[in-house]
């Protein structure tokens, strides 16, 4: 497949070549514990911290306030299993849901009134239609956490209003496996108990080459926000010009980002055109890519209201650095022929 083809960066991105250069170096020169006091240990440590700084600054933080964690899993896992009452959106990725629920938490309607809850979640950006919510304005004093996975390196971000964050690198072309939480106050119960790693918070030996990938892809992510935004807004608009059909629709509220379309295809079932259209050499996903081998409808379209029909026959394309607006118009005629062809085999 060729790699303008890939129009599926909500599930991940590649890893960007100047992360991958410096992962590469990391684990060649970065050989110590970086807990441990001698040279090569200290050089480890210091490559973190450094790492730890230009998350901060794209998050526009303090480096305290970042822990690193495994992914935006775990840093939604984590602050699911904190102390008191928990309640969160019903547009939630499937691991704040599945936290939600092993909490025992409740959902509301994030465009509704939040309920009354200790701690509340939000997520920031849908990764299934891009539509954006603004935790900040849930009137509460909960404590407040968003799950900023899609908006991290892509809209810009502010924390003010907000106790905890999820991110994770894999999706601003940094390594997979490795992310972070935003903590506040900087204190928190410890989550992983043992060596006493990251302050206390979260223990375990730290993924020093991931890590020095997330650094770098935040850097970058800092430099290219802006251009990266345009070049998603300008591949959004050509594609919702070329692709002018009866019975395809956008699934996207008024405040959606750019980077995500999900579209609903009247009469064509979700899973058959993702299947059509890798068989023509793209990459798109019907649903969250976690959730995508599953026959059910999304949880997420469904609480959006659309139907169970709906839900199945909608897909997701979503844009990142390696498209161009070439292989925009090509996704555009092959989706047309796609759609076409499905349909007349019913
Ligand atoms: N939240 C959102 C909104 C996501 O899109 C994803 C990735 N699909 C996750 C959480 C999980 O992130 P990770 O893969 O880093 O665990």
């Amino acid at each position: 497949m060729r790699r303008e083809n890939y129009f599926d960066y909500a599930a991940t991105t590649p890893a960007a070549p100047e992360v991958i250069r410096a992962v590469a170096e990391s684990m060649t020169e970065e050989i110590g514990n970086p807990h441990s006091i001698h040279a090569l240990g200290r050089a480890a440590h210091v490559a973190i911290e450094s790492a730890r700084s230009k998350v901060a600054a794209l998050v526009g933080c303090s480096p305290e306030q970042i822990v690193f964690t495994s992914g935006a899993t775990e840093s939604n896992l984590w602050f699911c299993a904190m102390e008191g009452s928990l309640a969160a959106g019903t547009w939630e990725h499937s691991s704040m849901r599945e936290g939600v629920r092993r909490a025992g938490g409740t959902f509301f309607d994030p465009t509704q009134s939040a309920p009354t809850a200790d701690r509340l979640s939000c997520i920031l950006v849908s990764n299934e239609t891009g539509d954006m919510t603004d935790p900040s304005a849930l009137s509460t004093t909960a404590v407040l956490h968003t799950d900023a996975t899609q908006a991290l390196g892509k809209i810009p971000l502010s924390l003010e209003a907000l106790d905890f964050a999820s991110f994770s690198a894999h999706k601003l072309y940094g390594p997979k496996g490795i992310g972070a939480m935003y903590i506040r106050d900087g204190h928190a119960e410890p989550w992983f108990i043992g060596g006493g790693q990251e302050e206390g918070r979260r223990s375990g030996t730290a993924n020093v080459a991931g890590i020095v990938g997330f650094g770098v892809a935040a850097e970058l992510a800092l430099h290219r926000l802006e251009h990266d935004f345009d070049h998603a807004q300008q591949l959004l608009s050509v594609l919702m010009t070329e692709l002018d059909l009866p019975g395809v629709r956008p699934v996207r509220g008024r405040d959606a980002s750019p980077y995500i379309l999900a579209l609903n295809i009247d009469g064509v079932a979700g899973q058959s055109l993702v299947e059509e259209m890798d068989l023509r050499g793209f990459a798109i996903s019907a649903g969250a890519a976690c959730s995508s081998q599953s026959t059910a409808p999304s949880p997420v379209l469904l609480a959006m209201g659309l139907s169970e029909h709906e839900a199945r026959s909608t897909v997701r394309i979503s844009f990142g650095r390696e498209n161009t607006e070439e292989s925009t118009r090509d996704l555009a005629a092959h989706l047309t022929k796609a759609i076409q062809n499905l349909k007349s085999l019913k």
